[in-house]
Parts: structure tokens; sequence; C-alpha cells
């Protein structure tokens, strides 16, 4: 059995995540961390193997700290922070940190045929759709994927164009603009479970990572 506690286990993602890993016959959900709990991280991290860590972008990186100066493995799923000083304090800790702007594997789909694309139709826009009390713009994913397709060798168009609005959960579309023809790609989270086969992959996988510091959904593929 896997222990594990969640980091911002009243939140949207973080009750998803509760119920999945109770659910799992290998993982034992040992503690709930939130404010609105009235439990800190602190109180739950010495009996947790794996932290799943979804806060807020000024909370994540301290949590995530805590999680490896424990000694703990921790899963972030949390976005709009800055990842080069959790990559620093990952690779003097002597446990892992896994990290994925998003969870569904339509997503991380999406990212790796868009780098395919790149290449040949090099000219893109990245539109990304979220409710209206994220915190973070433009997305982690968006930022994610414009990383990628830049390395691949296209050029995504600034800005990002960031959609809040009630009703929508996560989506995004990347438009590749050529000679006389568009090509578009896109991604709809239509519920928070699209998440939730990848959180438990890393929750099950972050233990063996051969880094300490690992970013992306299709690296655990
Ligand atoms: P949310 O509903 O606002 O949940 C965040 C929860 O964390 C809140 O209950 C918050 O409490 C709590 N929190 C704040 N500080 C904390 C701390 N120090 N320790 C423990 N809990 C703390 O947000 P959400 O929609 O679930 O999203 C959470 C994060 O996940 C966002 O960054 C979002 O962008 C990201 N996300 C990632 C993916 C992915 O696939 N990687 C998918 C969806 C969302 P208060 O309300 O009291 O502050």
């Amino acid at each position: 059995m896997i222990k594990v506690a969640v980091a911002g286990a009243a939140g949207r993602m973080g009750q998803a995540v509760c119920e999945t890993v109770e659910a799992a016959e290998d993982t034992e959900l040992i503690g709930r961390a939130d404010p609105a709990l009235g439990v800190e991280l602190a109180d739950v991290l010495a009996d947790a193997d794996v932290v799943v860590d979804f806060t807020t972008p000024d909370t994540a990186l301290a949590n995530a700290e805590a999680c490896l100066e424990a000694g703990v493995h921790v899963v972030v799923g949390t976005t709009g922070f800055d990842l080069e000083a959790l990559r620093a304090a990952a690779e003097t800790s002597s446990a892992n940190c896994f990290v994925a702007p998003n969870f569904a594997i339509g997503a991380v789909l999406l990212m790796q045929v868009s780098q395919a694309i790149a290449p040949h139709m090099p000219e893109c826009e990245i539109v990304e759709l979220h409710h209206d009390r994220k915190l973070d713009a433009p997305s982690g994913t968006a930022k994610r994927t414009a990383e990628l397709i830049d390395a691949a060798g296209g050029n995504v168009h600034q800005p990002i164009h960031s959609v809040r609005l009630p009703g929508l959960v996560a989506h995004q579309e990347v438009i590749f603009g050529g000679e006389g023809q568009t090509l578009s790609l896109r991604h709809d989270s239509i519920d928070r479970r699209s998440f939730m086969p990848g959180v438990l992959l890393a929750v099950r996988k972050v233990g063996g990572l051969p880094d300490r510091f690992t970013v992306g959904l299709e690296k655990l593929l």
C-alpha cells in the first residue's frame, strides 16, 4: 500500500484526488491538509510515502520543499510558480519530485502531436480556456505546450490567449497556420476525473523515478 497525503484536500482537484486514492486498491489516504480543514501539511507529512499537491501558486513551492526536506516523494499538479526553484530543492533531496502541468492523457497527446506538426507548419497560436476561479494565466499547460513547440522548431505567437469563464473546466486549442491552410488541435477536460488516472500513475511511479526531478506525464507513459 502506498500511503498518500493530499495538500489542498478541500479544493476542487484535491477532493477528486482524495476520492481516487481512497478508491484505488494499492493506495491509502492517510491525510488531508487544507486551511479549510484546519490541517497543515506538517501535521500529516510524517506518515506519508507520497504527497500530492493541488494548492495555490504561492504555497505549492513551500509545500513541495517541505516534503523533499522530510524525504517524502511529492507529486505536484499546482501550476503558476517557478519550477526552477523546485528543481534545485529536489536535486539535494533523498526523495523524488514529479510535476505535471496537465495530468490528462488527451492534453499530453495534444502536446506531442503539436511537436510533430511544428517543423512542417511552424506558425501557431495557443488559446487556453479555464473556469473563472483559476489563479494563474496563461495556464501551466499552455506554457509547457509553447516550450515544447518552440523546441521542436515552431514559432508560438505571443501572447498566449487566456479565456476565463464560468462553465469551463480546462480546455486548449493550438492553431497552426500555413500557406492557404490552417490546422487546429483541441483538447477539452470537461470533468476533473480526466486528470485522475494520470495522478494515480504518478503516485505509483514517483518513488521509482531515475531522476530526483521530473516534469511531464509523458515521462511516465
Ligand atoms: P482550489 O479549488 O482553489 O483548491 C486549492 C486548495 O488548496 C484550496 O482549498 C486552498 O485553501 C488549499 N490550500 C492553500 N494553501 C494551502 C496549503 N499551504 N496547504 C494545503 N492546502 C492549501 O484550486 P483547484 O481548482 O483545485 O486547482 C489547484 C491547482 O491545481 C491550481 O494551481 C490549478 O491550476 C492546478 N491544476 C492542475 C491540473 C493538472 O493536471 N496539473 C489540473 C487542474 C488544476 P484556501 O481556499 O483556503 O486557500
